[in-house]
């Protein structure tokens, strides 16, 4: 076995060896369903130099719960993101982006937000999985590449969490997911997020549970400027880790063009179906 990885990998081989005791002493457990894995060339791939892997997930799921793992791809709601069930169709605007115009410009995520990687962000999220960021965000920019053009944006902005929920959870996940993306110097602007000029002013209850119109009551007002961003004339993308009815991202889309932003688009990891 261990052969088996020191071949798969470019690490160091002190580092490799280090890594193969760890795995014989501390064997690795799924994320999901805690089975334990064996070990994982992919894994030590992504760790080593990786950042465009996207079976990363593999190296931290069984194979059972990765093949719950659904990334999202056409036919799409090119507004909304909403994959379409049916796959002999095109991508089309959906019937609640006809009726219902969002304030945003697009938005799109990596996965559906159900099964296993609805389990592996609520292990992100509540408890307190932090390590999985790395991996997590790197979905998110795969994402981000395929489907923005650098020049396409000029800030990233993180949707901030209320101060009281900030020091409860000890971290943004939304900052946390985009924290490890690499520095690029086509992409700058994705690189140096602003965090300080959204914010949450206003406490909400928790959005889960809530029906589409009562979520939207619940986030209204949620969100401020604060001092004067110079927002004039950019492009804003804004950063969740779940898109769920969209209230939350609509929200601060209406409050980031109020401020003068030209465009609001949205990238999140996952996304409800
Ligand atoms: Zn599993
Ligand atoms: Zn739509």
């Amino acid at each position: 076995m261990i052969e088996t990885v020191l071949s798969a990998t470019h690490m160091p081989f002190w580092k490799q060896l280090v890594t193969s005791i760890d795995e014989v002493l501390f064997p690795r457990q799924c994320i999901v369903c805690r089975s334990f894995l064996g070990s994982s060339p992919q894994r030590d791939r992504f760790l080593a130099s990786g950042f465009d892997n996207h079976h990363v997930l593999s190296s931290y799921l069984c194979p059972d719960c990765f093949g719950q793992c659904r990334p999202l791809e056409s036919p799409i709601c090119p507004r909304c993101g909403r994959m379409f069930s049916s796959r002999n169709t095109g991508d089309h605007v959906c019937g609640e982006c006809i009726g219902d115009r969002k304030p945003f410009h697009k938005a799109r995520a990596w996965g559906a937000y159900e099964g296993a990687l609805l389990r592996v962000v609520y292990s992100f999220k509540y408890h307190h999985k932090t390590f999985l960021a790395r991996p997590l965000g790197s979905l998110m920019y795969a994402v981000l590449q395929r489907h923005w053009r650098s020049n396409e944006i000029d800030l990233v902005i993180p949707v901030p969490l209320h101060p009281k929920k900030l020091r409860q959870r000890g971290f943004n996940q939304s900052c946390l997911l985009i924290r490890h993306w690499p520095h690029n110097a086509d992409w700058a602007a994705v690189t140096e997020p602003s965090t300080d000029w959204l914010v949450r002013t206003r406490w909400t209850r928790s959005q889960t549970g809530l029906r589409r119109k009562e979520r939207r009551a619940n986030i209204c007002g949620a969100f401020s400027l604060q001092g004067r961003p110079p927002l004039a004339s950019k492009n804003v993308l804004l950063i969740d880790d779940v898109y769920t009815t969209g209230a939350t991202v609509a929200e601060c889309a209406r409050v980031l063009l109020d401020g003068g932003a030209r465009r609001v688009d949205v990238l999140t990891l996952a996304r409800a179906m």
